[in-house]
């Protein structure tokens, strides 16, 4: 199938709620192009000096999400026009995210990452962590907690997929406000999942572009 008509089916199967993140990484700007003409707008990617290059090179109404882990010594080079950070994973980072945001002139949106998997490797807070740091953040002025995001145990076990993310909406439930109000789960194979657990962001590229190499 095309880039194209992966989209349309993607769009039109997701509830109008949903926000769809087409995560480019690794993927030509020929097919962002072709993803972009078909109306998509919000992109996501996961390095940093790929998501800076194909900015400077792409229509300037797209929206980039950094999907990724971020350095803090990379904020820099994303903080003038990144519209949303989703995988805020310490106080040291988002210090970092309000500094540069401030040096810009703007205030960057951002989302607590939530470890939810049972890898040990996957990066983010614990569950019981999430209410003391959104508190704590208030004394960052350019920077906006906007909600959670979380990945699943890389598994194909639907079951436990699917028990993750009910409590990872559960702790959304239970600290949504006007301003919080996004939760950030399911990719390519588990959206549909996220989705029926609350997600109302999913971050999908391989059922958009193709298998990365
Ligand atoms: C690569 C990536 C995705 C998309 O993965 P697919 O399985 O290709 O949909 C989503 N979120 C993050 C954080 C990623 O790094």
């Amino acid at each position: 199938m095309s880039i194209a008509s992966n989209l349309k089916l993607i769009t039109s199967s997701i509830p109008s709620n949903v926000t769809l993140v087409a995560v480019s990484k690794t993927k030509t700007n020929a097919d962002i192009l072709i993803a972009h003409n078909a109306g998509q707008i919000i992109f996501g990617e996961n390095k940093v000096q790929e998501l800076e290059k194909k900015h400077k090179e792409l229509p300037s109404d797209i929206q980039w999400h950094m999907i990724g882990h971020l350095q803090t010594n990379k904020v820099k080079y994303i903080a003038p026009f990144v519209s949303l950070i989703h995988a805020i994973d310490s106080i040291k980072l988002l210090k970092e995210i309000n500094k540069r945001a401030k040096q810009n002139n703007r205030t960057i949106d951002c989302l607590l990452q939530v470890h939810i998997a049972e890898e040990a490797t996957k990066f983010g807070f614990r569950i019981n962590e999430i209410e003391k740091v959104i508190e704590r953040s208030k004394e960052f002025k350019n920077i906006k907690i906007v909600g959670i995001m979380a990945m699943a145990t890389f598994t194909d076990n639907a079951k436990q997929i699917n028990k993750e993310f009910a409590s990872i909406n559960e702790l959304f439930e239970s600290i949504r406000t006007k301003d919080i109000n996004t939760l950030s789960i399911g990719m390519s194979n588990d959206y549909k999942l996220a989705i029926d657990n609350g997600s109302n962001m999913i971050r999908v590229g391989s059922a958009i572009f193709g298998n990365r190499n």
